[in-house]
């Protein structure tokens, strides 16, 4: 059975770092805001160049106290893809704000800059005020921070990077995490750097947001422990879970070298099958941190079919994500781009994620390939 994801290898490499990393936790015994907590923070703030990093509980508080330091407001809206994870999302109307919906592109399935204007617009004309723009970096590329800075910075707008999935991209040679305003990430265990159980991060050059966020973390404490300034949250990170990162961090840039090797594989095995699938693309610039490889099937391939046939054949296959987060209940009363959402509705249809890590074999793909072939020609 090839895995989905490999955690397993990758702990195998370095499971005596991590046991001995775990035991010191133990044996200092400082289980919440231990040491290891700040270490991991300096050490996340010189890998991604951003001056403030704070880590936090998951990726999901991380962008929620990411929203809380940059002030969002009840009523105030964000604009954000509808084709991305809940999280994205579902913070915006926990603070009271107003999520709306964007497209996004086919070929990065990342935010469309080119449909900005037309949500804007949307916004205001009913009623509601626009303070920031939510980029996701899904599927491991960072979305195309240039022309949605441009269009942030002309309409006096903040931005804020969902990166759970592409933290370790870069673009134009700047890493994810010093890209915009705020950036948050996950560290959830299956994604690029993961621990051991849920916690997040968020970086920001901007030591006002920085504060915010940093007492919001633990209850809105002001001073000194139990002088509030401000209504919090508990959402620190468990120390265990920072000694776990460190030792992770220290091989994740050789694992996101083997993941775009992996990536290469699969675009030279796949290419030639002539099937009309779509690989991933990747603009010009831009370094990915391949937290998926999604491919586009084409409209005669039926994905429940082929991912049953795949299955059987040990070849294991996710959709990300098969419905629009605006379809969902919760989100069907927020608003929609007039821009429409064509592509997110298109790739909720098409998409199809294959195993991805950094451990996988060119003979895994080459299964994996062959077999795409065969349970093709037997579901056409
Ligand atoms: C995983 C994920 C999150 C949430 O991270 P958690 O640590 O699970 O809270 C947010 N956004 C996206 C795009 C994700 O993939």
């Amino acid at each position: 059975m090839i895995p989905f994801i490999d955690l397993k290898t990758q702990q195998k490499h370095i499971r005596s770092k991590i046991d001995s990393r775990i035991k010191r936790v133990l044996d200092h015994g400082q289980y919440i805001l231990g040491p290891e907590v700040k270490e991991l923070e300096n050490e996340l703030s010189r890998f991604s160049n951003s001056k403030h990093v704070l880590c936090c509980s998951s990726g999901t508080d991380a962008l929620l106290l990411g929203l809380l330091g940059l002030k969002l407001q009840p009523g105030d809206g964000v604009i954000v893809p509808s084709f991305t994870f809940a999280s994205s999302a579902e913070v915006m109307p926990l603070l009271g704000a107003v999520p709306i919906f964007i497209d996004v592109e086919e070929t990065t399935f990342n935010l469309d800059p080119t449909k900005l204007k037309d949500t804007l617009d949307t916004a205001n004309e009913m009623g509601v005020k626009v303070k920031g723009i939510m980029s996701v970096g899904l599927f491991g590329q960072p979305a195309d921070m240039k022309p949605i800075k441009d269009f942030a910075i002309k309409n006096d707008l903040w931005v804020l990077d969902d990166a759970a999935q592409s933290f370790g991209g870069e673009y134009d040679n700047q890493k994810v995490g010093n890209l915009c305003e705020v950036t948050a990430t996950s560290f959830f265990p299956a994604k690029p750097l993961g621990c051991y159980g849920d916690g997040g991060a968020i970086f920001t050059n901007d030591e006002e947001i920085y504060e915010i966020a940093n007492s919001s973390h633990v209850h809105g404490m002001g001073k000194s422990r139990y002088e509030y300034d401000r209504i919090g949250m508990n959402a620190r990170m468990s120390t265990i879970q920072a000694a776990i990162l460190l030792e992770k961090l220290e091989i994740f840039p050789g694992e996101i070298k083997k993941r775009q090797e992996v990536v290469d594989n699969y675009n030279k095995h796949l290419s030639k099958l002539n099937l009309g699938l779509k690989l991933p693309y990747l603009k010009d610039k831009f370094k990915s941190s391949w937290a998926q490889y999604t491919v586009i099937l084409p409209d005669d391939i039926n994905r429940e079919l082929l991912q049953e046939k795949l299955k059987l054949k040990n070849v294991p296959t996710a959709v990300y994500y098969p419905i629009p987060l605006n379809e969902h209940k919760p989100y069907n009363d927020y608003p929609v781009s007039k821009a429409g959402l064509e592509t997110t509705y298109k790739l909720s249809k098409t998409v199809l994620s294959l195993p991805m890590h950094p451990y996988l074999q060119e003979k895994d793909i080459i299964y994996i390939t062959q077999s795409i072939s065969e349970a093709v020609t037997l579901i056409k």
